[in-house]
């Protein structure tokens, strides 16, 4: 911010009599994260990144008021180790390819102008006043979006579920109570692109016939909070949300809840426990939420990712939208691709892209001097993938033949200094902690694993221990009520299947 006000400083001592006046604005990251502070300048389309307070007068003067580029503070392109004038010349944005990314780092969030300029609230134009619900509903499933939460599950048929149902109310909930470690894409999204997700509700709303809706935000996400209460006020203002929303007779309220922090609060309903106030425990998964869900109403809940993706779905089309990806899982997928890669930041890309493209391509490869390990996918209930399945196309279906799963996006890049053992450990660990302890198979069997891996670790385990973690990672995914037990084995079961010659290394560290 200090460097924005700088910048605003210096544009405001031009007014008297200056040609042009540079319009700045302040926008959500575009990606690259690691490399900020980013400034852009436009229409030069010159990209600097690691930019300090010290680094303002200079561009202000040479690069805003002259056009002249500064060399060293271009973005460094990992892959080629050439500094480019814009980052799109880079590998890293050129095989990229953005549909819920698509305003971020282009818009000032907090202004719904700018989401408006490049066609926000068309879709919900389109919806209200040129399709039925029913038409709606139709082309979402014709989209073949899944759900980008974790689970995969068809959007358009959860919808279609909730719009049988004739009980009312009902609600639509948006899940943004990313807990994994090392994602972020779902606060991403919501600081820098917020009217998207509401927009992408609203039309849920209208398709399933509700007329209140909730966005869980994870309470430490505090720049989520101010950018989606501030774009849900405008909204209103706006009349794209409230009563009669513009004069199309369909009525949507929405407020911001804010979450404790708890891991499983992601678990729906979990979460849908916690918005009505009660601890966040889940509950039985026979009792389907699009028929009792919130306050026992139809709800229908989606991820921040998923719902970013719902308008564009309704502007391009649905052909538009399952030409892209795989046969079975159409579009894109945001992911934070973090740990030993040059490029960390978020990512999005076609489905069926494979692990090599994303980590040596888009990534850059392995930062150091180090080999590429593997890769952690689907947060801390995901699988570590071996250099072997490197060509393995990231969809749906792939990750879970190979153990692993998509999850919301987390993608960790570990090198050949990384244990693996330690990785499996650090994750159960996570797990045990964040376990809410309803079930005995989940709070009991985790915890059992995490004391065998641990004697594992400290070079007191027994070749028994493998056998009997397996056993044990069978029961907890067998018989755990909900998501977090049924895929905490995960990082457990892939690294004995991937990397079992640690596990007797450390075993055999003992004798
Ligand atoms: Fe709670 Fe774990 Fe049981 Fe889920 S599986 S209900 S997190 S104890």
């Amino acid at each position: 911010m200090e460097i924005y006000k700088k910048l605003k400083d210096k544009a405001a001592e031009l007014e008297s009599g200056f040609p042009v006046i540079p319009v700045l604005k302040a926008t959500g990251c575009n990606g690259l994260c690691e490399r900020g502070p980013i400034i852009q300048v436009l229409p030069d389309d010159i990209f600097y990144c690691k930019v300090s307070v010290s680094d303002v007068d200079e561009i202000f003067e040479r690069t805003i008021l002259k056009g002249d580029v500064i060399e060293r503070l271009l973005y460094l392109d990992a892959s080629s180790g050439k500094r480019v004038r814009s980052f799109k010349e880079s590998e890293f944005y050129k095989k990229q390819f953005k549909i819920a990314l698509r305003n971020i780092g282009q818009i000032d969030p907090a202004c719904i102008d700018d989401y408006i300029e490049r066609g926000g609230y068309e879709a919900l134009k389109k919806a209200l006043f040129e399709m039925s619900p029913e038409q709606v509903i139709s082309e979402i499933e014709r989209s073949g979006l899944r759900g980008r939460g974790g689970a995969g599950f068809p959007t358009g048929y959860k919808w279609r579920q909730c719009s049988k149902t004739n009980d009312f109310p009902k609600y639509v909930v948006c899940n943004g109570d990313e807990g994994d470690p090392g994602a972020f894409m779902d606060r991403s999204i919501m600081e820098g692109d917020p009217h998207s997700v509401i927009e992408g509700m609203i039309i849920g709303a209208y398709a399933v016939g509700a007329e209140k809706g909730f966005i869980y935000i994870r309470d430490e996400y505090s720049l989520a909070v101010r950018n989606v209460s501030k774009a849900i006020e405008d909204a209103y203002i706006r009349g794209y949300l409230g009563r009669d929303i513009m004069g199309s007779g369909f009525s949507l309220d929405i407020e911001v809840v804010r979450g404790g922090g708890a891991f499983v609060c992601g678990e729906s309903t979990a979460l849908m426990a916690s918005i009505e106030g009660r601890v966040g425990e889940p509950r039985v998964k026979y009792i389907r939420s699009t028929e009792k869900g919130l306050w026992g109403k139809p709800t229908v809940l989606n991820n921040v990712e998923t719902w970013a993706n719902v308008p564009v779905i309704i502007t391009r089309g649905a052909e538009w939208f399952s030409s892209i990806g795989t046969e079975k899982s159409k579009g894109t997928k945001v992911f934070s691709l973090v740990g030993k890669v040059k490029n960390t930041g978020l990512i999005e890309v076609p489905m069926g892209m494979t692990l090599r493209e994303i980590i040596f391509g888009i990534g850059g490869g392995i930062a150091g001097s180090g080999k590429f390990k593997a890769v952690q996918t689907g947060g801390p209930s995901g699988g570590c993938i071996p250099e072997a399945l490197l060509d393995l196309p990231v969809d749906f279906d792939s990750l879970s033949d190979a153990g692993s799963m998509m999850g919301s996006g987390g993608m960790i890049v570990m090198d050949d200094r990384t244990c693996m053992v330690e990785v499996a450990r650090y994750y159960l660990k996570f797990l045990s902690e964040e376990s809410c302890g309803k079930c005995t198979p989940c709070r009991e069997g985790i915890r059992r694993m995490l004391e065998v891996l641990e004697d594992i670790c400290a070079g007191e385990g027994r070749e028994e221990d493998i056998e009997l973690l397996l056993e044990l990672s069978e029961t907890v995914k067998e018989a755990s009520l909900c998501g977090l037990g049924k895929t905490a084995p995960n990082p457990v079961l892939t690294t004995i299947k991937y990397f079992k010659d640690e596990y007797l290394a450390h075993i055999k560290e003992k004798r």
